[in-house]
């Protein structure tokens, strides 16, 4: 016999977007359940960098596009929540670095150099030195300039524990949770085993996995795009700190390094942008070698002989878009009783939740049923990458 569960949302998916929602949801009185069917964060989420961009990163071929100005509001919203004045409470969760840095290895393009100091970035792009260099960039060899973004560098798995904190009862974990479609052609409930959930509204936050609920639901639209990297991880005790951009010659940074704590005490650079991009077509060797040899030559005092390498690839899933381009928001779209969602950014998960709160309202879905104990198992929280990747 089949069980029923009543809930006002149902969210399918347990990445940042599926976890803040949900946070947001419950804070503002509706019952969830969020069905996640691996572990929490275990699909890009924890795989992200955890920069929480302001846009820069899209300004960099010297003017704001939509995306920069969509976004700029992104770090001081994250940074309330951090102080417990944002709409998520995220008081304790790790702050990697309280700035982003985007660096030029000694040939900084001159008109960048003027735009960064133009009215349209100030504020959100400061060049330092002397003392203000960070540590990494402090050797008599360093020759470039650094400039301090208006962003922040977060401990993702950190920030995934907390939102499962803020879940309470609401998780829970099925590896084949099953979409039944109505005759309306909207979805009449989530078979779980054999529990069926059903609720006024489902959210799907699955990232890559919305492909397979959308055709399994029966539904051609939106359509996904995925935008493959090969990250490269290099791990050791001694590696300094290191949240940055390096300029290179197009508009995309030539590599991003971020660095991130290990279980083992160890350090771990994890190095994206072009480097990551360009990396997909590579062995994992070659790629590693690239990576080696463009560190030395931008960073050559700092010893990378004893790390550990290796690589990793991940998908970047979004809606589609002509072109394979990067999204320029948050996404969100209603389609029946769903709402079809990718936040296209880590950073832009608050945004995604604005707009399906709003789009609830807009369809009068207020909070009505009460939170119920479910039964189910609870979902585990993904390892970080760095601890298992090597
Ligand atoms: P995911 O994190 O992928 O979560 C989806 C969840 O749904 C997963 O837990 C998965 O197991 C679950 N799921 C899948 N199918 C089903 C199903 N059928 N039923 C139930 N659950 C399902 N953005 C930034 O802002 N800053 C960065 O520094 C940054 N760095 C990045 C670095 C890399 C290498 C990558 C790949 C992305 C990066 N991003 C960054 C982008 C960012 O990580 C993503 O936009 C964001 O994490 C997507 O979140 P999500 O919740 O939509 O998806």
């Amino acid at each position: 016999m089949s069980n029923c569960l009543e809930t006002d949302i149902c969210i399918l998916g347990g990445g940042i977007a599926g976890l803040w929602l949900n946070a947001r949801l419950r804070s503002e009185g509706y019952s969830t359940l969020l069905v996640e069917r691996g572990a929490l964060g275990g699909g890009q989420s924890s795989k992200s960098q955890g920069i929480i961009h302001g846009g820069t990163k899209y300004a960099l071929h010297g003017k704001l596009t939509t995306a920069a100005e969509s976004i700029a509001a992104m770090p001081q919203r994250w940074r309330d929540c951090l102080q417990g004045k944002g709409d998520v409470d995220l008081r304790g969760v790790r702050l990697l670095s309280e700035h982003h840095y985007l660096w030029s290895p000694g040939n900084l393009i001159s008109n960048l150099a003027g735009f960064f100091a133009s009215k349209a970035l100030r504020g959100r792009v400061d060049q330092v030195k002397g003392a203000e260099l960070p540590p990494v960039f402090a050797n008599p060899a360093f020759r470039g300039k650094v400039y301090r973004l208006a962003e922040l560098v977060l401990d993702v798995p950190d920030v995934i524990r907390r939102l499962a904190e803020l879940s309470g009862d609401s998780l829970a974990v099925a590896s084949s949770a099953q979409v039944l479609r109505h005759d309306d052609g909207g979805v009449a409930g989530v078979r779980v085993g054999d529990t069926t959930i059903v609720a006024k509204r489902y959210v799907l936050t699955a990232g890559e996995g919305n492909e397979g609920l959308l055709q399994s639901w029966g539904v051609q639209q939106p359509a996904m795009q995925r935008r493959p990297l090969q990250m490269v991880l290099a791990k050791g005790r001694d590696l300094p700190a290191l949240y940055a951009h390096c300029l290179g010659s197009s508009p995309k940074p030539r590599i991003t390094v971020t660095t991130h704590p290990c279980a083992d005490s160890q350090w771990c650079w994890y190095l994206g942008g072009e480097l990551a991009e360009q990396g997909v077509s590579m062995t994992p060797d070659a790629l590693i070698d690239r990576a080696r040899a463009e560190l030395k030559e931008l960073l050559p005092w700092v010893r990378l002989d004893d790390c550990q390498w290796t690589t990793l690839p991940v998908n970047r899933a979004e809606p589609a878009q002509s072109g394979l381009v990067r999204p320029d928001t948050a996404y969100l779209q209603a389609v029946h009783n769903v709402l079809v969602s990718w936040p296209t950014k880590l950073a832009l998960a608050p945004d995604l939740a604005d707009q399906a709160l709003a789009e609830l309202r807009q369809q009068t879905v207020v909070p009505a049923i009460a939170q119920q104990a479910h039964g189910l198992p609870a979902p585990k929280i993904a390892a970080p990458v760095w601890d298992v990747a090597f």
